[in-house]
C-alpha cells in the first residue's frame, strides 16, 4: 500500500529515522546515524528491519551522507521505497511562528531558521536534514512537526516572564515549552481509553533524559514546565532545571569561567549526573541505590520531589485534576520514581496503588490509581514518531 512516511529526527550529531506504514501503525524500518559532524570520530548508521540489525560505516559522517545511505538502503528495498508518500521532520523550536504542523516550503524553512537563535544546536541540524531530504527525495512532500507548537495555547500570564515587557516585544523572550508532540499524543491516547478526557483536566509528566510536566485543559496545553529553552523546570538527566538565576554569576565568578560556560554546567553536568556523581541514567542510579549508594538515592529523591512540585505548579491552570499520566523512558519504567512522586502529591488527593504500580506491564497502557484517589493515574507509552507520521499524512491529504 502506498501510505508510508519517513520520519526524520535530526539532532546536532545524530539522525534518527523510521519508516511507518498502515497509518503509522507498522514500523517497516528504523535506525540511527550517530557521531555525525565530529571530524575525528568514526560514524555509522544502523538499520533495524524485520528483526535484523545492520550497521554501515559512514566514510564522511555528516547528515547528508546519512540521508544518502537511507536512500541507498531504499534502493535495495524497492517495495518500501515505492510505498513512501511523504517525510515528516521533528523540529525542536517553532517559536511563535508555528502553532501547528505544516507542509514545508521556502517560507517555512525561513521561519525555522528565524527560530534557530533559541535552539542553536537543533534547528540548524533540522534545516540541514530538510534540505538534504528535498535534494534526495524530490517530489515527496515534507512536513515539519514542532515540539513547541502544542504550547502556543498558553495564556500570556503563563507564557510571559516577569521581566521588562520590552524584552518580550523586541526579542520574543518568553516561555515556549517542549515535548509538545508527546503531550499531544498522550492527550489523544487518553481520549481513546477514557472517554470525555478531552473535556477534563489532565496532568502529564514526560520523564526521560529530558523531562517536563504539562497541564492539558480540555485538550489544550494550559501550562508546562520548560521555558524559552528546555533548561527550565524539572531536574533532568544532566540539566539542573529551575533555580535562582543569580547562580550563573556566582558559578562563573567562583570558577573563573564565562556565563556561557556556567550555563553549560547547568545544561550538561547537573541534574541526576551532577548530584549522584555517578550517571545521568535513571536505571543505572536505581541499580546503585539498590546496592546501597546514598548519592544515587538522593539524586532520585530530588528528581521525584521536583517533578511533584512542577506537577502541582502547572495544575493551577486546571479546574480539576481528573487524570495524571506518566510517560517517557523514566515515567513508563521506573516504579520507584512513580511511587515517590505520588507520595508528594497526597495533598492533591492523588494516590497510586502500590501493587498495580509494581506490576504495571512494560510498554503498555495501564491504570495504577488507588481506589481512594480523586485522580486517575495512568502509565501511557508515548510515541512521537507515530504522531509525526499521522500529522504528515493528514497534511498531505488536505
Ligand atoms: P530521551 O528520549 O529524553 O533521551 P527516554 O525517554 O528514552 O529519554 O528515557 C531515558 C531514561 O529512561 C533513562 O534515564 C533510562 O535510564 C530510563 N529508563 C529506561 N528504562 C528504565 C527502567 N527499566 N527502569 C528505570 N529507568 C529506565
Amino acid at each position: 500500500m502506498k501510505d508510508s512516511i519517513l520520519v526524520i529526527n535530526c539532532g546536532s550529531s545524530s539522525l534518527k529515522f523510521a519508516i511507518l506504514a498502515n497509518d503509522g501503525q507498522k514500523i517497516l524500518v528504523e535506525g540511527i546515524a550517530d557521531r555525525l559532524g565530529l571530524d575525528s570520530i568514526e560514524s555509522s548508521i544502523t538499520f533495524k528491519h524485520e528483526g535484523k540489525k545492520q550497521e554501515i560505516a559512514l566514510n564522511d559522517g555528516n547528515h547528508k551522507n546519512a540521508v544518502d545511505q537511507i536512500k541507498h538502503w531504499l534502493n535495495s528495498h524497492p517495495s518500501i521505497e515505492k510505498s513512501l508518500v511523504g517525510i515528516g521532520h521533528r523540529v525542536v523550536h517553532g517559536g511563535e511562528t508555528f502553532t501547528k504542523s505544516v507542509l514545508i516550503n521556502q517560507d517555512v524553512l525561513e521561519g525555522i531558521k528565524s527560530c534557530a537563535r533559541f535552539a542553536p544546536l537543533h534547528n540548524p541540524a533540522h534545516i540541514k536534514g530538510i534540505e538534504v531530504a528535498f535534494e534526495l527525495f524530490p517530489g515527496l512532500p515534507q512536513a515539519a512537526i514542532f515540539d513547541t507548537a502544542f504550547h502556543q495555547t498558553l495564556a500570556p500570564e503563563q507564557f510571559l516572564y516577569p521581566i521588562p515587557m520590552s524584552l518580550y516585544r523586541d526579542h520574543n523572550f518568553r516561555k515556549y515549552g517542549f515535548h509538545g508532540t508527546s503531550y499531544r499524543f498522550i492527550s489523544k491516547q487518553l481520549a481513546t481509553i477514557s472517554k470525555g478526557s478531552e473535556q477534563q483536566g489532565v496532568l502529564v509528566a514526560h520523564l526521560g533524559n529530558g523531562a517536563s510536566t504539562c497541564a492539558i485543559n480540555k485538550g489544550q496545553s494550559s501550562d508546562t514546565s520548560m521555558g524559552i529553552t528546555p533548561l527550565e523546570g524539572l531536574m533532568m538527566g544532566t540539566r539542573s532545571g529551575s533555580l535562582d538565576p543569580s547562580l550563573i554569576s556566582f558559578i562563573s565568578q567562583a570558577e573563573n569561567i564565562s556565563a556561557d560556560e556556567a550555563l553549560d554546567i547547568l545544561n550538561k553536568k547537573s541534574g541526576l549526573l551532577g548530584v549522584s556523581e555517578i550517571s545521568n541514567d535513571c536505571r543505572t542510579l536505581e541499580e546503585a541505590m539498590a546496592s546501597g549508594d546514598q548519592r544515587a538515592k538522593l539524586a532520585l529523591d530530588m528528581f521525584a520531589a521536583r517533578t511533584a512540585k512542577h506537577l502541582a505548579s502547572v495544575s493551577t491552570t486546571l479546574d480539576s485534576i481528573d487524570h495524571l499520566v506518566f510517560t517517557g523512558g523514566i515515567g513508563e519504567n521506573s516504579q520507584y520514581l512513580r511511587q515517590v512522586i505520588c507520595n508528594h502529591l497526597k495533598a492533591l488527593n492523588i494516590h497510586i496503588d502500590a501493587t498495580s504500580n509494581i506490576n504495571a506491564p512494560r510498554g503498555e497502557t495501564s491504570n495504577i490509581s488507588a481506589n481512594i484517589s480523586n485522580t486517575n493515574v495512568w502509565i501511557i507509552p508515548t510515541n512521537e514518531e507515530l504522531m509525526i507520521a499521522l500529522d504528515t499524512i493528514s497534511l498531505i491529504q488536505h
